[in-house]
């Protein structure tokens, strides 16, 4: 039978809610009365919860696994699902209780009505205030640097059709950025706003430094608008020189007064040293990620799987 809906969950260590929110899952589309199936990417887990992908498989084998070598990171866990997947309606969801599965039903059926994605918008967010601050921040710079569209406030939790499915998987890219290749796409979208719940419980697995990662990576992938900041910058500092070199010797001829002093000279030369290094640094982050594209590498390396019709090579995306 054809399988219409499939739901994919990244899984780090998430053994403390995993067979909670995977029985809500099944719980929720069981409701829509159609083939479905519950995709479980296990992203290098160290605790139990490939057994617990296990023994649920074992009592409802529409709970599929697949389980990684080692932490391949989030994107990659749902990307290695996008492509595994087989149904018509594809949801991603995270599995820590944050995205409730119980709106689904919900999200497909809109989808069903001829949208091509239906995203999630955070309504409110239950997490610490500098997270909320710093979220805030980055999707208004997002919004900015991007050459289109990019709803604020929603993340990767949303559901959209075959052909957007097909579209990623038909990418080459190593770093893919869900949330922003789903808008790049275009097509009929339409956002649901939701209330984002605090996690069932654990800790959270994405480290500042892997949301800065993640943040850097959008970026640099989807604008090159830092790259003009650099050449614009570099106009304007020399337009400043000049006028500042023009008045420095109009100074000296017209009162005799010496020119600036040290403290003045090495203050300058701190700044553009900063200023420089930290243009490099732009620049050094696109020629790392050309370098990472050129290398080819897969995005993941599969160790097991479960219930998946073939077994899927190493990725198959090269
Ligand atoms: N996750 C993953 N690999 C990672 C980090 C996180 O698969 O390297 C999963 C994690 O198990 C969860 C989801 O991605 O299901 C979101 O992670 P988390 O809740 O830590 O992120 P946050 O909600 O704080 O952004
Ligand atoms: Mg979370």
């Amino acid at each position: 039978m054809k399988c219409v809906y499939s739901v994919i969950l990244p899984v780090f260590n998430e053994e403390s809610c995993l067979e909670d929110i995977l029985r809500r899952v099944l719980h929720s589309l069981d409701s829509l009365q159609e083939p479905y199936e519950i995709i479980c990417i296990d992203d290098g887990s160290t605790d139990s919860s490939w057994d617990i992908i296990q023994s649920l498989h074992k009592e409802f084998p529409h709970i599929k696994g697949i389980k990684f070598l080692r932490n391949f990171g989030h994107q990659n866990a749902f990307y290695a699902g996008i492509k595994y997947c087989t149904g018509e309606y594809i949801a991603l969801l995270d599995a820590d209780g944050q995205d409730p599965p119980e709106i689904l039903p919900q999200f497909f059926a809109k989808c069903r009505e001829g949208y091509d994605v239906v995203y999630a918008i955070r309504e409110k967010r239950k997490e610490i205030i500098f997270k909320r601050v710093c979220y805030a921040l980055f999707y208004r710079f997002y919004k900015f640097i991007v050459p289109f569209n990019v709803p604020i406030n929603s993340g990767d939790f949303s559901v959209f059709n075959r052909n957007v499915a097909d579209f990623l998987c038909s990418l080459y890219e190593k770093e893919p950025f869900l949330r922003g290749l789903r808008s790049w796409y275009g097509g009929k979208q339409i956002g649901i706003q939701y209330e984002r719940h605090k996690r069932l419980a654990g800790k959270p697995k994405y480290t500042l430094t892997k949301l800065i990662l993640l943040a850097i990576n959008a970026s640099i992938t989807f604008s090159k608008i830092p790259l003009r900041f650099i050449s614009v910058t570099g106009i304007l500092l020399s337009l400043l020189s000049i006028v500042c070199g023009i008045y420095l010797v109009l100074r000296e001829m017209l009162t005799g007064a010496d020119i600036l002093g040290w403290s003045s000279t090495s203050t300058l030369i701190v700044f553009f040293g900063g200023l420089q290094l930290f243009v490099l640094g732009i620049i050094g982050e696109y020629i790392g990620n050309i370098f990472d594209e050129v290398k080819n590498r897969p995005h993941f390396l599969i160790d097991q799987s479960l219930g998946l019709s073939t077994r899927p090579p190493a990725d198959s995306n090269r």
